[in-house]
């Protein structure tokens, strides 16, 4: 059995809105969205938070964002603009510890973040 809540998603052990997916990366809509589009995006290995990326792991990371890009192409907000953030540890909120980008984007967003 998978052991945490996005391992299980990618696993296909719950359900989630799959948007995107690649060998090494999959996105889906957050359960409880904070702007018209909310998406997280993944690296189906599993890596606890920033502080636990290995220097050779630079590629898969870098391919979150390369999905971030892709995913606001295919949905048509890539020139409106949209925001993507990673939240590290208990102070930055993070709540699943499975290093996830989150891409917000449909509304204008406010700057500094609470
Ligand atoms: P964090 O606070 O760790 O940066 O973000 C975790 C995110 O995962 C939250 O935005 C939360 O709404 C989302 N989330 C929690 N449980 C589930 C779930 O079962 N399915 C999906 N799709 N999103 C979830």
């Amino acid at each position: 059995m998978s052991e945490d809540l996005f391992e299980k998603i990618v696993a296909r052990e719950i359900p989630a809105d799959i948007v995107y997916e690649t060998d090494s990366v999959l996105a889906f809509r957050d359960i409880n969205p904070q702007a018209p589009i909310h998406i997280l995006i993944i690296p189906k290995q599993k890596i606890r938070t920033i502080n636990d990326i290995a220097d050779g792991q630079a590629t898969l990371v870098g391919e979150l964002y390369l999905a971030a890009r892709d995913i606001a192409k295919q949905q048509g907000f890539a020139e409106d603009g949209y925001r993507v953030v990673m939240n590290c540890g208990e102070n930055a909120g993070q709540a699943v510890w499975h290093i996830h980008l989150h891409l917000l984007a449909g509304r204008p967003l406010a700057w500094p973040p609470g």
